[in-house]
């Protein structure tokens, strides 16, 4: 049965995919935006980020891919470059190089603005959706008893607008890291889910040069990996518009510099030689855009045992990662798929089906991102014994993977969130991994030995 009406609170990326996915079961959806949405792929306000480097990861892209038949090939059509993840982009784990091998594994290098005007292009384009921008929703609305929620409370961005309510029979949240869900939660009484919060304290600095053809040696683009001693990482990515993006980022008190020769000096001491080699020899094309990203939130509907019927959250309102992992975008995506799947079974119970469900999609991103950032003594979050020996197996991982392709191409698809991480513990993989973890070049153990500042005793 078609039911009539749903509310999506932010038209970014999850919201839009949010939207998509509630298309085929309600007549009508309404996302509501705060911003006024540019006409074309331009950075806004309420999206900070826009500006800085984003990878789709090839999971995202295969889901763009079932929500919206022929994105690939629209992306391809707009002059997205694309590439295999372990040939045609260099990976420095840990200051080894994995070892290049063709994986089929392929990664698009779309810029964050570009890809949220291509989705509200096809989104806007379904029947019964209208985006509304200059809007900002205040608060949600709920029948008397406080059970079920009937719409939002709305007030454009005019001077003298009024507020108003938006009725719903469904309201999802995309409001990204600055949700209010838990306010408006608690002040209808609601509880409040625990939160899991990993403190990276990552602080990135994008900026875009012009390619030319010789950079790199023809490669897409590079990820330098920050690790223990050396806390600040980077990566380049070839984009449309023939440009690469550039990226360096510190974690922990790391911070890069501004300024070009600051820039490239920071670059230098990269465990990889890439982002220094495009900020030395490229034209800038923009200038620097800086970021601070303190806290990885995860907030745990899933263990709540009382929700708001017809309310959900999704995209990075229910959790956040370190943008370093490239998680994001991703994870909305599957989120946005899982709805579908859900609402095609009806909309009854919806909230108790769906965050438990979404718990399971954010697990594996969040044991990467989480995981990988309590390797660093200094990251504030819980540690568990597991978690430890889960961690030094990763690290000889890290150090196969430069000898054994067959170890990179499943590092690959796991960082690609196209196998679970377990896919890394199997038995096959153990035996690889202590078979070639002894021929691997020992790891620089600090940003001395990496940038070769020292010499290793
Ligand atoms: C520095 C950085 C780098 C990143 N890099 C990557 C990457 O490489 N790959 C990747 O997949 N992800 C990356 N991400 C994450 C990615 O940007 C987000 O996951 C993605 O934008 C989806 O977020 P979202 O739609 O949930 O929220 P957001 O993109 O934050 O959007 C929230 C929307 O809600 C609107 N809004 C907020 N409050 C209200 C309100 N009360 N009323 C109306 N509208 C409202 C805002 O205007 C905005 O449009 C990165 C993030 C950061 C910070």
């Amino acid at each position: 049965m078609r039911r009539d009406h749903a509310v999506v609170i932010g038209a970014s990326v999850a919201g839009l995919l949010a939207a998509r996915a509630l298309s085929d079961t309600f007549s009508r959806v309404t996302v509501i935006d705060r911003d006024v949405l540019p006409d074309g792929p331009d950075p806004r306000r309420g999206v900070p980020q826009s500006r800085q480097l984003h990878i789709l990861l090839a999971r995202g892209a295969e889901a763009l891919d079932e929500l919206f038949p022929g994105f690939s090939e629209e992306m391809t059509a707009a002059g997205v470059p694309h590439g295999d993840a372990q040939v045609d982009l260099r990976t420095y784990l840990d200051g080894h190089l994995l070892r290049p091998a063709p994986s089929g594994i392929i990664v698009f290098g779309v810029s964050r603005p570009l890809i949220e005007h291509m989705i509200r292009i096809r989104v806007a384009a379904l029947e019964g959706i209208e985006i509304v921008d200059a809007t900002d929703v205040l608060g949600l609305v709920t029948d008397m008893d406080r059970r079920r929620v009937t719409g939002v409370r709305v007030r454009r961005r005019t001077d003298d607008a009024e507020e108003s309510t938006v009725d719903a029979d469904l309201v999802v949240d995309a409001s990204g890291r600055g949700s209010r869900a838990r306010v408006w939660l608690r002040e209808l009484g609601y509880p409040q889910p625990p939160t899991s919060n990993v403190r990276p304290d990552v602080v990135y600095v994008t900026r875009r040069y012009r390619r030319e053809p010789q950079h790199l040696n023809g490669h897409n683009g590079s990820t330098m990996v920050p690790f223990p001693g050396l806390p600040r990482g980077g990566g380049v990515l070839r984009e449309e518009g023939g440009r690469f993006a550039v990226v360096l980022f510190g974690l922990i008190g790391e911070e890069p510099p501004l300024d070009d020769g600051g820039m490239k000096a920071y670059a230098e001491t990269l465990s990889g030689p890439d982002a220094a080699e495009i900020i030395r020899s490229a034209r800038p094309l923009d200038e620097p855009v800086k970021m601070r990203y303190p806290a990885s939130v995860r907030h745990h509907h899933e263990k709540l045992d009382r929700h708001l019927n017809g309310f959900l959250i999704t995209g990075d309102a229910l959790c956040n990662f370190n943008p370093t992992y490239g998680q994001g975008m991703t994870v909305a995506a599957l989120e946005a798929l899982l709805l579908r799947g859900l609402l095609a079974d009806g909309t009854g119970d919806l909230a108790h089906r769906f965050f438990p469900a979404a718990a399971k999609v954010v697990d594996g991103a969040w044991f990467l991102a989480a995981g990988g950032d309590l390797r660093f003594p200094q990251v504030e979050g819980e540690r568990k014994a597991i978690d430890r020996l889960v961690g030094r197996y990763l690290d000889h991982y890290r150090a196969a993977a430069s000898v054994d392709p067959v170890l990179g191409a499943s590092f690959i698809r796991v960082a690609n969130m196209l196998d679970p991480p377990t896919r890394l513990l199997s038995p096959g993989h153990v035996f690889r991994v202590f078979r070639s973890a002894r021929k691997a070049v020992r790891a620089p153990a600090s940003r001395a030995e990496a940038t070769g500042d020292v010499t290793p005793a």
